[in-house]
């Protein structure tokens, strides 16, 4: 399905232009409906490579006055709901006016993708309005013309990334709200023992499901009201019963599962600690995307607990300098203690996982970080981050419009992820940043 672009703003700012030089000659769906007044527009918008579809509420301009406020309202209201992304459109010659504001605040409030546009912008009566438009919270406003056709270079790079939902994400978000929790580690580690405890616990499990894959299933239970399903516990829960010490998880299954998984808990056993296996696991599960938890069982039978953690916590900083903050909790799955702090690190690590950052509070962020430790200059000329954007969660991940991508060194990559994490309470989570290149060079200052 198409991306939704809606075009929001005050009467005369200049959305139907707009709407017309996006949809040009290929408008689609207009609402004839008799008794129904002509107030929504919408069409297959294009811009370059990007293709939406346009909702325009251009045509409440036309009502009269009375009703006007009501059905603005309402109609502004199902239009952004419906987007993806919202143009917000001022006209800059104008200035910011008090109903300019009214918007901004309300739109602000949806937590909806916003792109400010100062349209008008063809002359320099356009520059204080220009100005103005800083102070909305929107980040830098894109100076366009809709009547002249300028400005849609930046339009274009700006709405890039928000219309990058990919399918991957609208199948993920369909799928029912139930986490997918996979318990892994070597042999012997406890995790059976773990799968009774939980299971046990609560008596909330209704039977084996049809998998996700054809040879793997997925427990339905949950935990405090949360539903949860136990990935890939065929092997684990079966071996449980009949304590049937031979069938074992092959390391290739393990992996397989936490392709399945939303929150993986690695377990380790305290005395044995985080060894050359439990790494790799965990690499490919940060790799992967996934949220990771560690879960140090068998903690009532360890015998130097400080140095069981320590050597643990040394490793994975050592091994994950990136991923700072995973949660690493101490348990005991044969007498149950600890069980119900790891769960709840389980269930705020899918949280953070899950976590979306408006984008305005991005882009304010973006200039602090940026004017704090500025990119490099190679050859004199410095590359340049416009606008930062969160395309999607599950993990975090982040899209930057960049001057020049290859110019820009892992270091600063780094520097970014880590004050991301740090900035916007992103502990333990994977990150992704993808740089996007300017799609002009030539619109560098
Ligand atoms: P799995 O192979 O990871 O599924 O491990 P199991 O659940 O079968 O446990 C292996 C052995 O460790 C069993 O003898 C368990 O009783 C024991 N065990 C599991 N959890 C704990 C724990 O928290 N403390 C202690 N002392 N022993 C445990």
């Amino acid at each position: 399905m198409a991306s939704t672009v809606a075009l929001i703003g005050r009467p005369n700012v200049g959305k139907s232009t707009l709407f017309n030089r996006l949809v040009g000659r290929r408008l689609a769906i207009v609402d004839e409906r008799p008794g129904v007044t002509r107030d929504r527009r919408e069409g297959e918008g294009r811009l370059f490579d990007l293709n939406f579809r346009v909702i325009d509420t251009a045509g409440l301009e036309e009502m009269a006055a009375e009703s006007l406020e009501g059905r603005m309202r309402q109609q502004t209201e199902r239009a952004v709901a419906e987007a993806d992304a919202v143009l917000f459109l001022i006209d800059a010659r104008a200035g910011v006016t008090p109903l300019d504001e009214h918007f901004a605040n309300w739109l602000r409030r949806t937590g909806k993708p916003i792109v400010l546009v100062a349209n008008k912008c063809e002359g320099a009566a356009a520059d204080g309005g220009l100005l103005e438009a800083h102070a909305l919270g929107f980040g830098e406003p894109v100076a366009l013309s809709g009547e002249h056709g300028l400005g849609l270079d930046e339009l274009h790079e700006r709405l890039t990334p928000l219309l990058l939902v990919t399918e991957e994400q609208e199948q993920e978000d369909a799928a029912d709200d139930s986490l997918q929790l996979a318990i892994v580690g070597r042999p012997n580690v406890g995790k059976s023992t773990l799968v009774n405890q939980l299971l046990g616990e609560e008596r909330m499990l209704t039977g084996p499901e049809a998998g996700i894959t054809r040879d793997s299933i997925a427990i339905p239970w949950s935990y405090k009201d949360r539903p949860i399903r136990l990935v890939d516990t065929a092997g684990l829960r079966r071996r449980a019963k009949v304590t049937d010490k031979l069938e074992r998880l092959s390391a290739a299954d393990t992996l397989r599962v936490v392709d399945f998984a939303q929150v993986v808990v690695l377990l380790l056993d305290a005395e044995l600690g985080l060894e050359k296996q439990d790494l790799t696991i965990a690499r490919r599960v940060v790799e992967e995307g996934r949220a990771l938890v560690i879960g140090v069982n068998k903690w009532d039978a360890c015998a130097d607990r400080p140095a069981a953690m320590g050597a643990i916590r040394d490793r994975l900083e050592r091994s994950f300098p990136q991923t700072r903050g995973i949660p690493v909790i101490t348990l005991s799955a044969l007498d149950g203690k600890g069980v119900d702090k790891l769960m709840q690190a389980v269930i705020s690590a899918y949280e953070v996982w899950n976590r979306r950052v408006p984008t305005a509070a991005l882009n304010r962020w973006l200039e602090e970080i940026v004017a704090a430790h500025p990119p490099p200059a190679p050859g004199g000329r410095r590359v340049r981050l416009k606008y930062i954007t969160q395309a999607r969660n599950r993990p975090p991940t982040f899209a930057v419009a960049c001057s020049r991508p290859d110019a820009l060194p892992d270091s600063y990559l780094r520097y970014l992820e880590n004050a991301l994490r740090q900035d916007f309470d992103l502990p333990g989570t994977p990150i992704r940043i993808h740089m996007r290149r300017s799609r002009n060079p030539y619109v560098e200052e």
